[in-house]
C-alpha cells in the first residue's frame, strides 16, 4: 500500500477500506507517513468527506494508536459526559457527583482549558491541594470508593489524535465533521467508558456555529458509538452566551457549589443543561426509567445535599481541601485585588453575545491560556450580570471582572465590549436546547 494512492483515492471521492484507514493512522502515528502527506490526505477529507463506516474505522484506528483504559474492574455501566467546548460550562462539577450520588459510576478523564474555553482540570486545581494527576490504580480506587473521579489523562491515550490535531490546527483542516467526530470519539472510547452523553455546543462560542453542522456532528458521533457498541446520546445545546454566569476557574467552582447548594433556580440555563445531561446519563445506565423519573431523582440528590457530599468526597480523595466547598468559605478562593464592573456603552437590550470573546476576555485577565505554557490565576475571571435578551441601563454592569494583574485589563474590557450587541428592540429568545439524539 502506498500513501500517495490513498490520497489520490480520496481526492477522487472514493471510499477507503478498513485496512487502508488502518494503514494511514498507524503509518502516521509511527512516523512512516510524513506530515505533508497526512496534510494532503486530511484536506482531501475536508472536501470529499467520509461516510459513517469510514469514520468509525478512523475512530477505531485512532483509539488503538496508544493506551486504552480498562475500566472493566469497576462495577456497573461506566458513564461519561463530554462537551465539545464551551464558555462558563461547569456542568461536569455538578453532574458527575449527582450521577454518582444516584448510583452511577463516573470514571472521567478530563482536559485543560486552551484559548477561550475552560477546562475542568484547571477548575479542580483551583481548590487547594487537589491533585488531578492520579496513578491509574488510585483513580480506579477512588471511583470504587466514591463513585466518581475526575482526573487528568494517565498513560498515552490516542497519540494519533495528538499528532493529527496539531497538524489540522496549522493546515485549515479542523472544520471537517468526520475529522472532529473521530477526534472526539477516539479519545472518549480510549478512556474506557461504556456510555457517553455528548454535549454538542452550537453558537458563537462553539466549533459548530449553525444547527445544520451541529446536527451532522451529533448524529455522526451517535452512529459511530453504535457501530462500536457503545451507548451514546448527544445533546445540542446553545453556546450563544456563556452557559453559567461565571467565567474563570474558582469562579466556576463557586457557581457549581452554589448550584449544588440549591442556590440556582430551575429554569436557569446551567441548571437545566445539568439536569438534561444528568438525565441522559441516568437513562443510558438504566438508573432511571424515564426522563421525568431521572429529573426527579437528580433534584432529590441535589436538594438533599447528596451531590455536594459526593463532590466533597471526590475532592478529599484527590488530596484537596473540601472545607472550601461551602457557601461560607467558597469566596476565599475567588479573592482578587480588585473587582471591576464593566458598564455598557449604551443602554438597551442585549441582542447578541459572542461567547468566544467573553472567554477570551477572561483569558486575558489570567483565567486561561493562550499557549500551553501559560500559567493560570485560579481566582480571576468575570461574572456576568446580564443574559442575552436582558435590558441594561447605563448604570448597570454587564459583568464584574475579578482582577489581580492589570497588564491586559484594558484589552480585556475592550474584548468584552466587542462580545455584546446592544440595541433598542428586544430580541427573540434563543433556545437552551436544540435537539437530543438518542442512539
Ligand atoms: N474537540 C476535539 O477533541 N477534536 C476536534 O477535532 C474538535 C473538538
Ligand atoms: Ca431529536
Amino acid at each position: 500500500m502506498r500513501m500517495i494512492d490513498l490520497i489520490e483515492k480520496k481526492v477522487q471521492g472514493q471510499t477507503l477500506t478498513t485496512d487502508e484507514i488502518d494503514f494511514i493512522v498507524n503509518g502516521y502515528t509511527k512516523g512512516d507517513i510524513p506530515d505533508y502527506q497526512m496534510s494532503a490526505f486530511m484536506m482531501s477529507v475536508v472536501f470529499q468527506s467520509m461516510d459513517e463506516r469510514e469514520t468509525a474505522d478512523l475512530t477505531m484506528a485512532m483509539m488503538h494508536s496508544g493506551d486504552v483504559v480498562d475500566l472493566s474492574s469497576l462495577p456497573g455501566v461506566k458513564v461519561d459526559k463530554h462537551s465539545t467546548g464551551g464558555v462558563g460550562d461547569t456542568t461536569t462539577l455538578v453532574v458527575a457527583p449527582l450521577v454518582a450520588a444516584l448510583g452511577g459510576t463516573v470514571a472521567k478523564m478530563s482536559g485543560r482549558g486552551l484559548g477561550h474555553t475552560g477546562g475542568t482540570l484547571d477548575k479542580l486545581e483551583s481548590i487547594p491541594g487537589t491533585n488531578i494527576e492520579q496513578p491509574m490504580d488510585r483513580f480506579l480506587d477512588i471511583v470504587r470508593e466514591v463513585g466518581v473521579a475526575v482526573v487528568g489523562q494517565s498513560g498515552d491515550l490516542v497519540p494519533a489524535d495528538r499528532k493529527m490535531y496539531a497538524l489540522r490546527d496549522v493546515t485549515a483542516t479542523v472544520g471537517s465533521i468526520p475529522l472532529i467526530a473521530s477526534s472526539i470519539m477516539s479519545k472518549k472510547l480510549a478512556a474506557g467508558t461504556d456510555a457517553i452523553v455528548l454535549d454538542v455546543k452550537m453558537g458563537s462560542g462553539a466549533f459548530m456555529q449553525n444547527l445544520e453542522d451541529a446536527e451532522k456532528l451529533a448524529h455522526l458521533m451517535v452512529k459511530i458509538g453504535g457501530i462500536l457498541k457503545r451507548r451514546v446520546t448527544a445533546l445540542i445545546t446553545d453556546m450563544n452566551q456563556p452557559l453559567g454566569m461565571a467565567v474563570g476557574n474558582a469562579l466556576e467552582v463557586r457557581e457549581a457549589v452554589e448550584l449544588l447548594f440549591g442556590k440556582i433556580p430551575e429554569g436557569d440555563p446551567l441548571f437545566e443543561v445539568c439536569m438534561l445531561l444528568g438525565s441522559h446519563m441516568l437513562l443510558l445506565t438504566n438508573l432511571a426509567a424515564s426522563e421525568a423519573d431521572a429529573r426527579t431523582k437528580l433534584k432529590e440528590a441535589l436538594f438533599s445535599g447528596a451531590g455536594l457530599k459526593k463532590l466533597r468526597q471526590m475532592i478529599t480523595a484527590e488530596g484537596g481541601d473540601a472545607s472550601y466547598l461551602c457557601l461560607e468559605r467558597i469566596d476565599e478562593l475567588c479573592k482578587t485585588k480588585k473587582l471591576i464592573p464593566v458598564y455598557p456603552k449604551r443602554a438597551g437590550y442585549i441582542c447578541a453575545m459572542r461567547a468566544e470573546f467573553i472567554g477570551t476576555a477572561a483569558q486575558m485577565l489570567g483565567a486561561g491560556r493562550a499557549s500551553k505554557e501559560d500559567v493560570i490565576d485560579p481566582a480571576v475571571g468575570l461574572v456576568m450580570q446580564k443574559r442575552l435578551g436582558d435590558h441594561v441601563a447605563m448604570d448597570e454592569p454587564l459583568c464584574i471582572m475579578y482582577v489581580n494583574d492589570e497588564a491586559r485589563l484594558e484589552e480585556a474590557i475592550e474584548t468584552f465590549h466587542l462580545s455584546m450587541d446592544i440595541e433598542d428592540a428586544k430580541p427573540a429568545p434563543v433556545p437552551m436546547v436544540y435537539d437530543v439524539i438518542v442512539g
